[in-house]
């Protein structure tokens, strides 16, 4: 080795299963090349059993973190030493940090929609009235951010009462928002005073892309910013009814960039080149379509 080389990698990636889909890769790997960084992040296959094993792997790697995805969100709370305050509300982690021994548990999937918000839609959640769908794992990263930030009032709407009625008690109790939930039954009539509306329903993932969530679409107005959790493809028929009525909107696709960048930053402590990472992730998408 010549002198002064250094010919190892700083590893991170994602844990799951099924995980062979999951486009982080392209996005990480386009920021570390963007920062000239000598980072890897592989996209490995852990079945649901063997969390606990991967975990020790993680640790005798030395790797850096990992992000964590369908099964292991909530399994993977009991492998960590510490866990982030917000991350602790939604009893779930999607990125795992080391620092030195220690692995601390974080949620970026919130953060990386409170970003969307305030960022590109430029709306500061404080004070403001949400109504979101879905009451799922985005639902509840996406309602205990908001919460954080302080919006006055969430209101909950979705098929299945008891998770719905799960996150209205979880907000609650833990932060000082007031949370309701509404059972989803005929078309949603959204109250004319909200000011964010979510949709964190899987209603309109690949392949049913056509599909759209049970609503008066004549509710929306255009004081209101619409957004979608779904990634792919971004451009869904709900964000296309709600344009249609003056709202402002926003895609996924950027709460996944971001979601991406936080931990990025969280791992290599430097600014992450969101630009670069969030045009890797749309080619590789389209590439996919
Ligand atoms: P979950 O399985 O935890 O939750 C799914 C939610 O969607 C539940 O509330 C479920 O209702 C509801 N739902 C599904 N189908 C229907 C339907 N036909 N009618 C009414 N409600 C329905 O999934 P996640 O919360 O993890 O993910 C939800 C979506 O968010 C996915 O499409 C995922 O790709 C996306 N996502 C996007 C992220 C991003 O960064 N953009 C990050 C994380 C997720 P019920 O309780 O009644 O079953």
């Amino acid at each position: 080795m010549g002198e002064g080389m250094d010919y190892k990698a700083e590893l991170v990636g994602v844990f799951g299963y099924p995980v062979a889909e999951n486009p982080s890769v392209v996005m990480q790997e386009a920021g570390f090349k963007a920062l000239g960084l000598n980072w890897r992040y592989l996209t490995v296959e852990v079945y649901e059993d063997d969390l606990g094993d991967a975990m020790k792997g993680l640790r005798a790697f030395n790797m850096k973190g990992v992000n964590l995805t369908m099964p292991h969100k909530v399994a993977v709370l009991k492998y960590l030493d510490d866990v982030a305050p917000d991350a602790m509300i939604m009893g779930a982690v999607n990125t795992v940090v080391r620092k030195e021994k220690q692995l601390v548990g974080e949620n970026t999937d919130g953060k990386g929609f409170l970003t969307a918000l305030t960022k590109d839609g430029k709306m500061d959640p404080s004070g403001r009235k949400v109504v979101i769908f879905g009451a799922g794992g985005a639902a509840r990263a996406i309602t205990v951010e908001l919460a954080l930030a302080g919006a006055s009032r969430i209101t909950v709407v979705n098929r299945t009462a008891a998770r719905g009625e799960t996150l209205v008690s979880i907000l609650n109790d833990n932060t000082k928002t007031d949370a309701f939930f509404v059972p989803w039954e005929g078309a949603y009539e959204i109250p004319s005073d909200t000011d964010i509306v979510v949709n964190a329903t899987s209603i309109g993932f690949f392949p049913d892309i056509s599909a759209k969530p049970e609503i008066d679409y004549e509710t929306v107005t255009d004081r209101m910013i619409v957004c979608d959790v779904i990634p792919n493809p971004p451009h869904t028929p709900f964000l296309k009814e709600a344009e249609k009525r003056g709202a402002k909107t926003l895609d996924g696709q950027g709460m996944v960039v971001y979601q991406g960048a936080i931990g990025f930053t969280l791992w290599t402590g430097l600014d992450a080149p969101v630009e670069v990472m969030k045009k890797a992730l749309e080619d590789t998408l389209k590439g996919s379509e």
